[in-house]
């Protein structure tokens, strides 16, 4: 058993263990002085443990996979106490239903994930007016047709009602990476963010942001569709005068994120033995939303806004070709269904996975909410 929070490396410095409640700040602090890192996450103070049996996105999941797809070994304890690993030789169904299947098989009390090469790094943060939405909507796009498939770099897209925050990463040492090119003459908002070459762990502090203002009351919220330009600007345009009417009646903090997803990353983690995912293989986009507000009285409200948005994605994507069914557990609200979203086969098997391991099915019984398979 490891420590909640400890993080260890083997000596030839390619496996670092993990306990299940450490932060991903404080795992890239551990390894900064061996100069690798791992597939964790963007947000500092997330826990390790939900998120990688939520699958776990990071920006250089393009080239590696999800962040689940790059553990060598679960440590599990069963619901009858016994306490086993899962790895690609050993409980192998469970390894791979461990890798995005949620809190549905037991408590993880150890994982070892293999190591990636990504110290220093380049990145630039960069704010500008809500008014110049439109014109990097057609940047990122342009970026995501043309430039994603160099899996060095990616883009976050963080648009609010006032402010949109654009993040370049690239995962070595660099001079402005030529994919970006689209950004780069989008003039920023004072104080400009300037292009850095820096660390995993200073870009990892600054992001502190992501993820919401820490009010009372949040939620998230998502869908998947493919690349598309229009596809994004019309649900931008619907999403954003109920965005400002939704604000100014209960205070909402309230985002509309771009994630983009380049076919390497169901190619990836293909290759590194699969996952109950079922991320379809192509370019994609998860959008995201983050809600903040203070007034259980507002629940109705704030989550209306994020719903009817998902709804227009749907409806838009069915009607244009462009919707993709699956949702991505991590950013997925309490009404989603990401489990049913990986597909018929792909849920029976975790179904049955859960049955030969849980023969009790204390895990359905004894947990209030997550994303169960009983509720699929
Ligand atoms: C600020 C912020 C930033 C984020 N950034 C990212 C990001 O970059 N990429 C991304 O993919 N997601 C991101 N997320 C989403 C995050 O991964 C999910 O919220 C995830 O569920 C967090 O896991 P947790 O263990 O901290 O949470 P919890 O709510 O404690 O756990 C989530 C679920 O996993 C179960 N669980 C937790 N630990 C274990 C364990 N050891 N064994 C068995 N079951 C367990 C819990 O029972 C629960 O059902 C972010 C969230 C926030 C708030």
């Amino acid at each position: 058993m490891q420590d909640l929070d400890q993080v260890t490396i083997n000596d030839d410095k390619s496996i670092a263990t993990l306990g299940p409640g450490v932060a991903w700040i404080d795992v890239y602090k551990a390894l900064d002085q061996y100069g690798v890192s791992v597939v964790g996450g963007r947000g500092p103070t997330v826990g390790a443990g939900g998120f990688i049996l939520g699958g776990g996105y990071f920006h250089w999941a393009g080239k590696y996979g999800m962040a689940a797809d790059n553990v060598k070994d679960f440590e599990i304890v069963l619901a009858d106490g016994t306490i086993t690993n899962a790895n690609a030789e050993k409980n192998t169904d469970l390894f791979w239903a461990l890798k995005g299947g949620g809190p549905n098989f037991g408590i993880v009390t150890k994982m070892e994930l293999y190591t990636v090469p990504i110290r220093n790094i380049w990145y630039q943060l960069g704010a500008y007016s809500s008014k110049q939405a439109p014109a990097l909507i057609d940047a990122f796009a342009k970026w995501q047709k043309e430039g994603a498939s160099d899996t060095r770099g990616t883009v976050g897209f963080v648009i609010g009602l006032e402010t949109t925050i654009v993040g370049l990463f690239w995962s070595e040492p660099a001079v402005k990476p030529e994919p970006f090119a689209p950004f780069y003459d989008i003039p920023q908002i004072e104080p400009a963010g300037k292009p850095a070459n820096s660390t995993l762990i200073h870009l990892t502090n600054q992001l502190a942001f992501v993820g919401g203002d820490g009010s009372a009351r949040h939620d998230y919220r998502t869908v998947t569709t493919k690349v598309d330009v229009e596809l994004y600007k019309d649900v931008y345009e619907f999403w954003k005068p109920k965005a400002q009417a939704v604000h100014d009646t209960t205070g909402a903090n309230v985002t509309f994120v771009f994630q983009p997803v380049p076919k390497s990353v169901a190619e990836a983690s293909k290759e590194k033995g699969g996952n109950p995912m079922g991320i379809p293989v192509e370019g994609q986009m998860w959008w995201s939303t983050t809600l903040e507000w203070t007034d259980a009285a507002d629940d109705d409200t704030v989550r209306g806004l994020s719903i009817e948005t998902t709804d227009k994605w749907e409806e838009l994507g069915k009607a244009r070709g462009l919707y993709l069914p699956y949702l991505f557990m991590n950013d997925a609200s309490r009404d989603q269904n990401p489990l049913a979203s990986y597909g018929e086969k792909n849920l029976q098997r975790l179904k049955e996975i859960a049955a030969e391991y849980d023969p009790t099915q204390l895990f359905q019984k004894v947990q209030n909410s997550g994303f169960l398979l009983s509720k699929a």
